[in-house]
């Protein structure tokens, strides 16, 4: 189909400062990997962060494997997951063996509560996995993680979507025990494409990632030449886990540090086009938007909503079909409940009881939302789905 407003696979338009910094690491940066600009990368996150140790890697899922490790969830532990989220939320967790717990969402929020956790909780839950999807930190987080410390469980937090997210000043992934961010190509802020950093809270288990991140390499302590006994030894940091190879690029990390400088920009940017697009459709009661209760704790990455088509009878599907053949809009569903993906019921893990995650993925909307989107584009879209409402109510 060919759409006036497509779903787009781009989040940025660089900057000519972006575009040189890399140009800058092709022509002159040696070494192209693990060098400075990755060193000031990191750096500069842990700034954004507010102080803790940050460690750029490949991409998110990358950096959830790594957690998983480090957590030593093994075979007969529980890892507790949204059911609502991305795949790659889960599938690190999946590989350790432990089983996989699915946790409905809040019906105003799209997210995981703390009741929808705590009810999943016994003697086995070793994590507790919270994502704040769609951007938004999950509102009652502190309160999710101190309920986790009473019971001697470690929250991640999936931060892929959230980046630029603030809650009483403190920056997402700092709340729980190990935080994700990712810089795929399509979320807030991207390195090319991919990329992501791991946070943690454990200074001793933060010594362990530059060795797990990269084929365990280590210094050797007594060298007698540089070269004897080898350039550098190869250890193991975690007992019984193999490292990996997680390395982000010094053209990457150099981008990295430059969008950095932008995101709070950036962030400030969606939310005002998300409060415009809200606000524009506050009197059609067909959809029901994310509850926000804190502004600042919203990156924008994605704009949803929940069609509840009763007043007018018509479905989500109706709705999805007029937008897109009428008037030429891309919006997608996402987010299948991960208990009906194959991968996830081959594995054995295709049984939840998520209730409302089901009902939302039944009836939800992701509209077009990237920021790269012109503004004469953003106004058409609201127009169309404006008309387009008023056209199923018949
Ligand atoms: C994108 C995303 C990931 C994975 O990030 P990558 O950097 O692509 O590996 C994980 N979780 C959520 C919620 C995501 O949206």
């Amino acid at each position: 189909m060919d759409f006036k407003v497509k779903w787009s696979g781009k989040s940025i338009d660089y900057t000519e400062e972006e575009i040189n910094a890399v140009v800058n690491v092709m022509r002159t940066a040696d070494p192209q990997t693990q060098g400075k600009y990755l060193n000031e990368f990191e750096s500069a996150f842990s700034r954004y962060i507010g102080g803790q140790p940050c460690f750029g890697v490949t991409n998110a899922t990358h950096a959830l494997e790594l957690i998983a490790d480090l957590t030593g969830v093994k075979k007969g532990d529980e890892v507790i997951i949204p059911s609502h989220t991305y795949c790659a939320s889960a599938i690190p967790f999946g590989r350790t063996g432990a089983k996989l717990v699915w946790a409905d969402v809040d019906p105003d929020t799209f997210l995981v509560s703390l009741d929808s956790i705590k009810s999943l909780v016994n003697e086995r839950t070793k994590v507790i996995v919270v994502v704040h999807l769609y951007g938004m930190i999950i509102p009652n987080i502190e309160e999710i993680v101190n309920f986790a410390k009473s019971k001697n469980i470690l929250v991640v937090e999936d931060c892929a979507q959230s980046l630029g997210a603030k809650l009483n000043s403190k920056v997402c992934g700092t709340f729980g025990d190990y935080g994700a961010y990712s810089f795929h190509g399509q979320k807030n802020i991207t390195t090319l494409g991919e990329g992501g950093v791991i946070t943690l809270k454990d200074e001793s288990q933060a010594k362990k990632i530059p060795g797990i991140r990269h084929n365990g390499h280590a210094p050797f302590l007594n060298k007698i030449e540089y070269w004897i006994p080898a350039m550098s030894n190869v250890d193991l940091d975690i007992d019984g886990i193999w490292p990996h190879n997680f390395s982000l690029t010094e053209a990457q990390a150099a981008l990295g540090t430059v969008l950095l400088g932008r995101l709070d920009t950036l962030t400030n940017n969606r939310r005002e086009r998300a409060k415009k697009f809200r606000e524009s459709l506050v009197d059609f009661p067909e959809l029901k938007f994310q509850k926000i209760t804190n502004e600042n704790s919203h990156s924008h990455h994605l704009l949803v909503a929940k069609f509840q088509g009763k007043e007018s009878g018509k479905s989500r599907d109706a709705f999805l079909s007029l937008l897109s053949k009428k008037y030429k809009v891309q919006a997608i569903v996402q987010y299948y409940p991960l208990n009906r993906y194959d991968l996830f019921k081959k594995m054995g893990f295709g049984e939840a009881n998520c209730p409302n995650a089901d009902s939302f993925f039944d009836n939800m909307v992701s509209f077009p939302f990237h920021i790269t989107m012109s503004e004469s584009d953003f106004d058409y879209m609201i127009d169309s789905i404006q008309k387009a409402l008023i056209e199923l109510r018949g």
